[in-house]
C-alpha cells in the first residue's frame, strides 16, 4: 500500500490513463479526488471504493470552477498529498491547415490548466512541507512529431514549467514530475488510422503499444515515498519509441 493515508487529486479521471491512475491510487491506499466533467463515468469506481473516491465535477479550464474545488478540498480533507495533471486534449493538424483556436485550446487544457493546479496544489502542500506533483508531458513534446506542432508545444511548456518548479519548490519537500508516454491504447488515440498504429508499433522497441495501467503505475511510484529523491524529472514510458 505505498500511497496508504495520502490524498491525490487526479484530472481528467473518467477515462484512459486518468481513469486508471485514479483506480490504481485507490489500490495503493489513497484516498482519490477524482476530477471528472461528467458524474455518470465515474459510477464504477465510487460503487468499488465507495467513501474513498471524492468526485469534483469542473472543466479544468475553468479558473473559478477549479479555484472552488481547491476550496472544496481544504474544506473536507484538509491537506493534500499529491496533484496528477492528466487531463488532456491531442488534435492533430499540418500546420497549415491548425486553427489558432485548436492551438489555444490545447494550450489552456494541458498547459494553462496544469499550471493553475499546480500554483494551487502548491499553496497547500507548502503548509504540510510535502507533496508530490505528476504532470502528463508526451514522448511528442521530447521528440516533436508531423502534425503535432501544436500539442507538442502544449505539453513541452509543461516541461520548462515541472523543471522550474521542481527548483523552486524543493525547499518545501514537494516534488514535480513529468510523466510522458509514447503509444498508449487509449481513446486519444482511437482515431488513429490501423497502417498508421502498425507504423507506430515497428518503431517501438518492444512492439507493441502501452497500456494505461503501465504508466498508472510509475505514476504512482512518482506520488510514494519510494520516489522521495526523484524530482525535476520528465520521465518516457514509450517501450522505447523515441529514440
Ligand atoms: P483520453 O482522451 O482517454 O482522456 C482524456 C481525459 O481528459 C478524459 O478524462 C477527459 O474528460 C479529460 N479532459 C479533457 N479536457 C478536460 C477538461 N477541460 N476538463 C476536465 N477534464 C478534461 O486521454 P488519455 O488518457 O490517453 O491521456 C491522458 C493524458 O496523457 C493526456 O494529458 C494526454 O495528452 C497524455 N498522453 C497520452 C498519450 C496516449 O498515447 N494515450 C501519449 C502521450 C501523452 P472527458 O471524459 O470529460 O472528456
Amino acid at each position: 500500500m505505498i500511497l496508504e493515508n495520502k490524498t491525490i487529486l487526479v484530472t481528467g479521471a473518467s477515462r484512459g490513463i486518468g481513469k486508471a491512475t485514479a483506480s490504481y491510487c485507490l489500490e495503493s491506499g489513497a484516498h482519490v479526488i477524482a476530477n471528472v466533467r461528467n458524474e455518470d463515468q465515474l459510477q464504477e469506481l465510487k460503487s468499488q471504493f465507495g467513501p474513498l473516491i471524492t468526485l469534483l465535477i469542473y472543466d479544468v479550464t475553468d479558473e473559478a470552477e477549479t479555484q472552488k474545488a481547491f476550496k472544496q478540498i481544504h474544506a473536507s480533507a484538509g491537506k493534500l498529498d499529491g496533484l496528477v495533471n492528466n487531463a488532456g486534449i491531442m488534435q492533430d493538424s499540418a500546420i497549415a491547415l491548425t486553427k489558432l483556436t485548436s492551438l489555444r485550446q490545447m494550450l489552456e487544457v494541458n498547459t494553462v490548466s496544469s499550471y493553475q493546479h499546480m500554483q494551487l496544489a502548491s499553496r497547500m502542500m507548502s503548509r504540510n512541507k510535502a507533496g508530490a506533483i505528476v504532470s502528463l508531458g508526451s514522448a511528442v513534446g521530447e521528440s516533436g512529431a508531423q502534425g503535432q506542432s501544436a500539442y507538442a508545444a502544449s505539453k513541452s511548456a509543461l516541461n520548462g514549467m515541472t523543471k522550474s518548479l521542481a527548483q523552486e519548490l524543493g525547499s518545501l519537500n514537494i516534488r514535480v514530475n513529468m510523466v510522458s508516454p509514447g503509444f498508449i491504447e487509449t481513446d486519444l488515440t482511437q482515431h488513429y488510422a490501423v497502417e498508421k498504429k502498425r507504423a507506430i508499433v515497428n518503431d517501438i522497441a518492444l512492439k507493441r503499444a502501452g497500456t494505461a495501467l503501465e504508466v498508472a503505475q510509475l505514476i504512482g511510484f512518482l506520488l510514494s515515498d519510494n520516489a522521495k529523491y526523484i524530482t525535476g524529472q520528465n520521465i518516457l514510458i514509450d517501450g522505447c519509441f523515441s529514440l
